[in-house]
């Protein structure tokens, strides 16, 4: 007798499962050990003879961009240096890497190192190739010229930027993160070499991959999700969740790194299919604010966004075909990763002001990200997620 299980009989149908989508590959992804000494070789590949090496004063002193301009070389592609990229980049950032750029006759980018320098080598490339300024590109589709080649090699895993067409670049005057999108500015070639990722420092390695396993959980329940980016947030997710401990606990777990980048890599994709939620719409006034450093914002945030969205029957589906556990669990064991981190679990530890919750709140309900969360999210729903982060005992 073929009776269907109980489990399929009695889970709440998910409408998205066959919600339309467009998904158009744009990025080839290289992925093992050693895959950056590639990169001359790929480079040329795509037609590349002289670009633009955009990287940071930590990963030159890791020696991969010696590594990484090695290869270049020895392909006979010449290369530009702009090894000046800050965290959180500015408006400002990228105008300094335009200025090491102009004259120079640059027929590509290679960016080497965190989200950071990712979103400073397109940034540039939005303005080099097309124009104008940073804020013109806010939004989606706004280049109308072709820009030029980007190979992407993320020396974190975390953002996934080397596998989406969006560069976030913070307006100086305003503070606000501006999401400039589009399908050409996404890397014609992503590498991903984990032995990048072993000099990380734990710190680094634990915000980045919070951030990393936020992406695959927010892209799961969105109001956009859809099958392709279910697939990406389900296996992002899995890697995602079985690779962070280990890497905290062992930081020269190279399996554990591969498997974290990889992850990383498909939040990325899944996010490019299905956007962000409320975390992000959480996190990104407290870095405005308080300067606090992306991954950790979203640390902080992300288990009371998961209780909150859990309330949300399909969202709470959602989250228990990732793990099998409920929000509230999963809530749980995201605060106990915290701790395995050394990451404060709340924002009163983090110099949050008390009183500047409103504002928080008002700016929160205000970002683009929070449109898509499952879950209608408003100002006075964030008032209460940052008052609870704000007391989260340890
Ligand atoms: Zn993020």
């Amino acid at each position: 007798m073929n009776r269907r299980p109980a489990k399929f009989v009695d889970a709440p149908a998910d409408r998205a499962c066959f919600a339309p989508f467009d998904h158009q590959p744009r990025t080839r992804l290289v992925f093992g050990s050693n895959t950056a000494e590639r990169a001359g070789e790929l480079a040329r590949q795509i037609g590349l003879k002289k670009v633009l090496l955009v990287t940071d004063p930590g990963v030159v002193a890791a020696g991969h961009a010696e590594r990484v301009g090695r290869s270049l070389r020895a392909a006979r592609v010449k290369i530009v240096l702009f090894d000046k990229v800050r965290e959180n980049p500015a408006t400002g950032d990228v105008a300094a890497c335009l200025g090491a750029v102009r004259g120079t006759g640059i027929d590509g980018f290679v960016a080497l190192g965190g989200g950071s320098s990712l979103d400073t080598a397109k940034g540039c490339n939005f303005l080099l190739s097309n124009g104008g300024r940073m804020q013109d590109y806010w939004g989606v589709g706004k280049a109308a010229r072709a820009m030029l080649p980007l190979i992407a090699i993320p020396t974190t895993a975390g953002t996934g930027s080397e596998c989406q067409s969006f560069a976030l670049i913070a307006d100086e005057t305003t503070h606000q993160k501006m999401a400039c999108g589009d399908p050409k500015a996404a890397a014609r070639i992503a590498i991903l070499d984990p032995l990048l990722t072993l000099s990380q420092p734990p710190r680094v390695a634990a915000c980045t991959g919070l951030d990393a396993l936020s992406h695959a959980l927010e892209t799961a329940v969105t109001k956009r999700r859809n099958p392709i980016s279910q697939a990406y947030s389900r296996e992002a997710f899995r890697l995602c969740w079985a690779s962070l401990p280990r890497v905290l606990e062992r930081p020269d777990d190279l399996e554990a790194r591969a498997g974290l980048l990889l992850g990383a890599a498909l939040a990325g994709l899944a996010i490019e299919n299905s956007m962000l939620g409320a975390t992000h719409a959480a996190a990104n006034p407290l870095t405005a604010h308080f300067n606090m450093v992306h991954g950790q914002a979203i640390g902080l945030m992300l288990p009371h966004v998961l209780r909150f969205n859990g309330h949300d029957p399909t969202a709470a589906h959602c989250y228990a075909s990732l793990d099998s556990s409920n929000a509230a669990d999963l809530a749980e064991e995201l605060e106990s990763l915290l701790d395995l981190a050394g990451l404060p679990r709340s924002l009163s530890q983090c110099g949050v002001e008390h009183s500047s919750i409103p504002v928080l709140a008002r700016e929160a309900a205000r970002q683009w990200t929070a449109s898509f969360n499952p879950r209608p999210v408003r100002a006075a729903d964030f008032v209460r997620l940052y008052e609870a982060a704000w007391e989260s005992a340890k």
